[in-house]
């Protein structure tokens, strides 16, 4: 039975190489965010142990690939079973790590289950492309082999199984290496594989991101499936590219947000705050710039700082609290960065400051009538820090908010579904919606434009995206 009260984690962690749950060649400390304190130490692995795990997934390859589909789909599912069966543990595990609150992490998890019970439906069946009296034509998706799945620590969980569910359906092996600062949920799912599943399928290593570069260039790993910033995606294509590996990168992005005259601005602002706030804005998808028409500019902020002001922020684990701690230092000391920009380049509504408490919290902040050149405005914020910008003219809000190296997700708030609509067709963007954000579902596909990103996940082309597409011409 495993002792998890707030201070410390009482478990022993153990990397999973070929079947086997390894102590690491080292350890390093894992903080709660919540209070900056350590946790536990997590097994941390050199790059033997590197070689190890890919050796292993190489090894099982063959007789995983073998396998009939439909079996691996009933693996799939028993490992949904699994996780299900320790939801409540993984979820706390979850908010102590990661600082979420605990229904926003017990929704991970559940999501999570979701994901790996939907794949487990998908098939990959052999296509007939053409067929005459002369040739049959047919295209087969077979495993690529080895992948990398390297995760972020923003959503450890559901992002790795992003990767996990469609790669072990598909026929493939897998190293999971998680960020160095939210390990341990990967670790637990890693003790889930090896009760399920043959050895050396599933293999998990954490390092102290010095171990990327190794795996995302070794000759055994066929494809990297990646999420994390469009700065380490890059780093990743040019280390993958000596052996012309096959990547899909789900990158950095700074989601726009265009609010027409014609809506409700109480009822809008709370959605969106909503969709700027989840996760203390660590969201890849959350609204990160808001575009709002000038005629109910002042009652959108407006309503927006109170929502603000009146969110619970504090420790996960406690029942009230709406907003947890930033992740980890470095991304703390980051919004600090972004907030002094606020102050000098725009006007706080509400927040605006560090909460003076142990961990890493920040107030949910308001920025109104900040500069399109702001920082906050052109780069990733990550954090709970949102800057409202006026518009008059829909063409030159259209224009604004395609106006980024990012192109993630989008979204366009209005009553008139046609013209927003014929709006979201116009915005570069790999997802656009309208009137929600943040909808992400396993069957819908997910990709990101421009520099958020190369490839897809989810959904039957996620699937695919993780095998190797082979056409067999056959003359009758
Ligand atoms: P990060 O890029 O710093 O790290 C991501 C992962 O890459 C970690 O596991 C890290 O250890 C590893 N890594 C570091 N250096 C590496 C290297 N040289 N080679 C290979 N791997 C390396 O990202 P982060 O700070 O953990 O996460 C936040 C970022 O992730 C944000 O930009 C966010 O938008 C993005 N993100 C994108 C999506 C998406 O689906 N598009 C989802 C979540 C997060």
């Amino acid at each position: 039975m495993n002792t998890m009260n707030r201070e410390y984690v009482m478990h022993d962690f153990r990397l999973l190489i070929n079947g086997r749950l390894v102590k690491g060649a080292g350890t390093l400390d894992v903080i709660n965010p919540a209070t900056g304190r350590t946790l536990t130490a997590a097994p941390r692995a050199d790059r033997a142990q590197l070689d190890q795990a890919v050796a292993a997934a190489k090894t099982a390859f063959p007789t995983w690939s073998a396998m009939p589909l439909r079996q691996r789909a009933a693996l799939l599912g028993k490992l949904a079973d699994a996780l299900e069966a320790e939801q409540g543990e993984f979820a706390r595990l979850l908010t102590q790590e990661q600082g979420k609150p605990l229904a926003q992490a017990s929704w991970e998890i559940t999501a999570t289950i979701g994901t790996m019970r939907y794949f487990a439906t998908l098939d990959l069946p052999i296509e007939v492309l053409k067929e005459d009296d002369t040739q049959k034509v047919v295209r087969q998706h077979k495993p690529l082999g080895v992948v990398a799945a390297i995760t972020p620590w923003n959503f450890p969980v559901l992002l790795l199984i992003f990767k996990v569910a469609p790669a072990l359906l598909a026929g493939n092996t897998l190293v999971a290496k998680p960020a160095p600062t939210t390990p341990l949920t990967t670790l637990r799912f890693g003790e889930l594989c090896q009760r399920v599943l043959p050895p050396g399928v599933v293999n998990v290593i954490v390092d102290q991101n010095d171990l990327g570069p190794a795996l995302t260039a070794h000759p055994d790993v066929a494809t990297v499936a990646f999420t994390g910033s469009t700065v380490t995606g890059k780093k990743v294509m040019a280390s993958a590219a000596g052996t012309l590996k096959r990547l899909t990168l789900e990158l950095g992005g700074n989601d726009p947000a265009i609010v027409l005259a014609d809506v409700d601005p109480k009822d809008v602002a709370s959605k969106i705050y909503t969709a700027a706030m989840a996760n203390a804005g660590q969201v890849c998808i959350a609204i990160k710039r808001l575009y709002v028409h000038d005629s109910i500019y002042d009652a959108v902020c407006e309503e927006l700082g109170r929502l603000a002001r009146e969110t619970v922020v504090g420790d996960g684990l406690d029942q009230a609290t709406q907003m947890g701690p930033i992740q980890n230092q470095a991304q703390f000391e980051k919004i600090k960065g972004f907030l002094e920009d606020a102050r000098q380049n725009g006007k706080i509504v509400a927040g605006g400051s560090v909460i003076k408490r142990e961990g890493y919290f920040i107030q949910p902040t308001i920025v109104r009538d900040i500069t399109d050149d702001a920082r906050l405005v052109r780069e990733e914020q990550f954090g709970p820090v949102l800057p409202v910008l006026r518009y008059a003219d829909i063409d030159e809000a259209i224009e604004r908010a395609n106006d980024s190296d990012f192109g993630l997700g989008a979204s366009v708030w209005s009553s008139d579904l046609d013209q927003a609509f014929g709006i979201a067709a116009r915005i570069n963007s790999g997802t656009v919606w309208v009137n929600k954000h943040l909808d992400l579902g396993p069957d819908t596909p997910y990709a990101g434009a421009k520099q958020s990103g190369i490839g897809t996940e989810l959904g039957q082309e996620g699937l695919e995206e993780l095998t190797q597409a082979t056409i067999i011409n056959v003359a009758k």
